[in-house]
């Protein structure tokens, strides 16, 4: 059997490792290493894979910078309250405190790890300027109810669409559509682990607004869109050409991708059915799931026995997130304690992440789930 990762991008590479190549080449022989025809052409292309309707794709330098450069188009900074869920990757907090507003903590839901939507609400004053949800692991968040309390008190959301591209939403009064594109930016990361991976940093804004638009790519590139004519203080924040040219091979693949994430999953679930002190991730009635990660929850206390038991069977397993954002020392600042945040603090304690990617075979998952086993009991 083969050894056994928790992502395996030098499988994934071997099948496309010719178009690679080429992309490569391409980008070497064209001299042109920031921006061009393969930055220009992979915005359009990723638009097009994400939506039928006219998507504007904005790329940056990763997904941290995506987020700050949205916030920054919504004019966000100091005096101003921007709501996030407590159990999410830190660079969704961080940039709300880089551009001096104040992060506004909330809770998640225990079984979709997604933001608890009457926390949001409850959590909203006059100086709340933006609601930013996590469509945390590849499952989308509430937009149904979210994108109402965001009409409701004319809140704009942007979405952290890191982990979900391609995921959809759909709910039973007939709203749908995919992740990114509900609020007025989404925001996405091609870190070489995420669904769709760069061989380095990488990340892009998105919207269907064409003003935001115009005001997103301003602002990453030093504020202005005219060479030496800086309207905005803006950032230098750019995807580079072997980046997009990389990226451009592998979009057309995304949708096999995320189907064979989607085959292991299903694998898994049936694998761990009977399986006593393990929850499977739960499935959304109105979300597709593009599994970034597979999270189970270990509910018998013994999460920490059984990561280090799976490791001596040679399984990696992955801990998102071992604390709540308010546990963090970077945070103290903000003034939340223990026991503010219930349910993300249990699921720091209890959630593991299984090995998933575009290689994972039956036959390795079986041995996961009987080393599983071995491990809980
Ligand atoms: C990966 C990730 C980011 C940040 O992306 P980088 O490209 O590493 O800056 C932001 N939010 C979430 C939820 C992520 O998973």
């Amino acid at each position: 059997m083969e050894e056994i990762k928790m992502v395996d991008l030098k499988g994934l590479m071997n099948r496309i490792k010719p178009e690679i190549d080429e992309a490569i080449d391409r980008v070497l022989s064209s001299e042109r290493f920031i921006g061009g025809e393969e930055v220009q052409e992979f915005a359009k292309e990723l638009g097009g894979v994400i939506s039928e309707e006219e998507v504007f794709v904005i790329p940056c330098a990763n997904g941290t910078d995506a987020l700050q450069i949205a916030l920054m188009a919504m004019g966000i900074g100091h005096g101003d309250e921007v709501i996030t869920p407590n159990f999410t990757f830190i660079s969704t907090v961080e940039v709300v405190s880089m551009l001096g507003a104040t992060p506004v903590l909330v809770d998640v839901y225990e079984d979709t790890f997604n933001i608890d939507c009457e926390a949001v609400e409850n959590a909203i004053t006059e100086n709340t300027k933006a609601i930013v949800p996590v469509h945390l692991f590849g499952q989308c968040a509430d937009m149904g109810k979210l994108m109402s309390i965001s009409k409701k008190h004319n809140i704009p959301l942007i979405e952290d669409t890191a982990q979900s591209l391609l995921s959809v939403y759909c709910n039973e009064k007939g709203l749908s559509g995919t992740s990114g594109l509900f609020g007025s930016f989404g925001t996405t990361s091609f870190f070489p682990s995420k669904n769709l991976g760069c061989l380095g940093d990488g990340g892009a804004v998105i919207t269907l607004d064409e003003t935001l638009a115009k005001k997103a790519k301003q602002i990453a590139n030093h504020g202005g869109l005219v060479k030496y004519e800086h309207d905005v203080i803006g950032m230098n924040s750019r995807l580079d050409s072997l980046q997009a040219a990389i990226l451009r091979v592998k979009l057309p693949h995304l949708a096999g991708y995320i189907s064979k994430r989607q085959e292991a999953a299903c694998r898994y679930d049936e694998l761990l059915e009977d399986v006593e002190g393990v929850e499977t991730p739960v499935r959304s009635d109105s979300s597709t799931h593009v599994f970034h990660q597979y999270t189970l929850r270990i509910t018998n206390g013994m999460r920490d026995e059984v990561a280090r038991g799976l490791l001596e069977f040679g399984i990696p397993t992955g801990v998102y997130y071992p604390k709540g954002i308010h546990e963090h020392k970077a945070f103290k600042g903000l003034g939340y304690k223990k026991g503010d945040f219930p349910i993300s603090e249990k699921l720091s304690k209890n959630v593991l992440s299984l090995p998933m990617h575009t290689e994972l075979s039956r036959e390795q998952q079986i041995y996961i789930v009987e080393s599983l086993v071995k491990c809980i009991s």
